[in-house]
């Protein structure tokens, strides 16, 4: 059997540190038994996905040197590889299902769907769909399928019984079907759900095993019987920690930086993140925490994966990263390397004309530009005392602006600089007072280069950092006062909604 592994991101963000996490995994299982890396793009949310998401994280992944043997950019045997060039393939399986009743169309109403969870709250059950379309008379179906009614296609579940997930790391876990939602497996738009997808994806791919995160564990009973319902084999499953933040939630944007392009323009190395990332998961046969892909690869032993919590923690990282640039690299590497990073002809051509103005002599430059190649800018709450503004307004404008800036797709000068001017006028304030404390977060400094200018060159990944890093500064945003920030924000008209 040839090992087959793939990893399988929604291109509707940044590239997430958890798609490396799972990439790396797939990568050395595959590449330790000779088999082949796919990657695959999920893009079935049509709304969400984004050919600039889905390229990032193309980059994010070479960047770090995942390199996969099929995929989008490449193709391979098995394509089309992105989901959206499928649309055809599940429907097909779907007619199958359907004729096999193993599905059903469904026509019943939102407000039926909220009627019927509501009542089944109430009586402390699980929300679960209960069935009703599947008794339909096939006459009834056909009828109104032809006079063109609004329908999905559900998948069948049995009511009772047990069904038994067979997890290569976790062993046996047990869900009743009692728990598992009739789930959509076709929208009414006629796209199908991850749900089916996926299925139909990993087995015409000949994916042997799934690695990924263990929030799908409970998705897991309908994977298994949708493959018994088609008559395949089931690929072996690894459901791997999720990397949590240093409180142990989930990790997540507002409480680390996420995306990988974050790290990238911090001035980390990808081996060192690299090998971060598979410290978090697994451990060299002698405890050595330094170690590189092809020693991780040659080494790799799936029992080794832990269980526990990983902490993404970046302190951490900057030790690992630390010690990556001193013992790995000698002054030439280096020097190679933080060339390529940001100290080149490119980037001063781009500083140039943001400086020229502002400077009587070269040495005056480096002082005024160096936030450009900064990290976070040592910033103290002090700086965000403004006369317009208190402390409150200060973190509302933060808040609002990391949100908006996070919805924006097109970062350039004036975008950036409609983006402000928008938000002040919706929350009724001076385009001065709202761009203040925007200032001292991006530079931390009394003078720099123009604003919006200095912002396009930093990129969208280390604003939004430093945006939250002002935050943090001045105190952090509480759970409590997060919610708050979000209903005053749905409140200001016409802006995107808060994430
Ligand atoms: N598109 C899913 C995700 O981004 C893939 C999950 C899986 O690997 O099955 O999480």
């Amino acid at each position: 059997m040839t090992v087959r592994t793939r990893v399988a991101p929604s291109p509707t963000g940044d590239p997430h540190v958890g798609t490396a996490y799972m990439a790396l995994f797939c990568l050395c299982m595959a590449r330790q038994h000779g088999g082949q890396f796919i990657l695959r793009i999920e893009d079935t949310d049509a709304a969400r996905s984004t050919a600039a998401s889905e390229q990032n994280i193309l980059d994010a992944l070479r960047w770090l040197g995942l390199e996969w043997d099929e995929g989008p950019d490449k193709g391979g045997p098995f394509g089309p590889y992105r989901q959206s060039e499928r649309l055809d393939i599940y429907r097909t399986y779907v007619d199958q299902l359907i004729e096999a009743g193993h599905a059903f169309h469904c026509f019943c109403t939102t407000e039926r769907l909220d009627a019927m969870r509501a009542e089944q709250m109430r009586a402390g059950q699980t929300a679960r769909y209960d069935g009703h379309c599947s008794r339909l008379p096939a006459e009834e179906v056909e009828a109104r399928l032809a006079r063109g009614e609004s329908s999905v296609v559900r998948m069948k579940v049995p009511d009772s019984g047990t069904c038994t997930v067979k997890d290569l790391l976790r062993g046996d876990i047990e869900i009743d079907f009692s728990q598992v939602d009739m789930q959509v497996l076709l929208k009414s738009d006629g796209n199908p759900t991850y749900h089916l997808a996926v299925v139909v994806d990993d087995h015409l791919m000949e994916i042997t095993h799934i690695i990924r995160g263990e929030e799908w564990i409970n998705s897991a009973p309908k994977h298994i019987l949708l493959y018994q319902y088609f008559g395949w084999p089931m690929p072996a499953l690894i459901h791997m920690p999720l990397l949590r933040n240093p409180d142990k939630s989930k990790l997540s944007k507002r409480k680390n930086p996420t995306s990988i392009r974050f790290y990238e323009r911090m001035g980390f190395l990808p081996e060192a993140v690299l090998n971060y990332l598979g410290m978090l998961g697994w451990s060299m046969p002698d405890g050595e925490e330094k170690f590189d892909l092809a020693a991780m690869i040659a080494h790799f032993d799936i029992n080794r994966i832990s269980l526990g919590a990983p902490v993404f923690d970046v302190e951490k990282l900057k030790w690992l990263n630390g010690r990556w640039l001193r013992e790995s690299l000698s002054d030439d590497e280096l020097a190679e390397r933080m060339i390529s990073w940001a100290y080149n002809r490119d980037n001063l051509m781009k500083v140039i004309p943001l400086v020229r103005e502002r400077v009587d002599t070269f040495s005056e430059v480096a002082p005024l530009a160096a936030f450009l190649v900064e990290g976070m800018p040592t910033v103290t709450p002090a700086q965000f005392e403004f006369k317009g503004l208190d402390t409150e307004g200060v973190i509302q404008v933060l808040q609002f602006a990391l949100w908006e800036l996070e919805a924006l797709s097109d970062w350039e000068r004036e975008p950036i600089n409609q983006l402000f001017v928008s938000l002040a006028e919706r929350m009724g304030l001076k385009i001065r007072d709202v761009l203040a404390p925007i200032f001292v977060a991006i530079s931390g400094r009394p003078v720099s280069p123009p604003l919006f200018d200095s912002m396009a060159l930093l990129g969208p990944d280390m604003c939004r950092a430093r945006l939250r890093h002002a935050l943090t500064v001045l105190g952090g945003v509480s759970n409590k006062q997060a919610k708050r920030l979000e209903k005053a924000y749905r409140e200001l008209s016409s802006g995107p909604a808060a994430s």
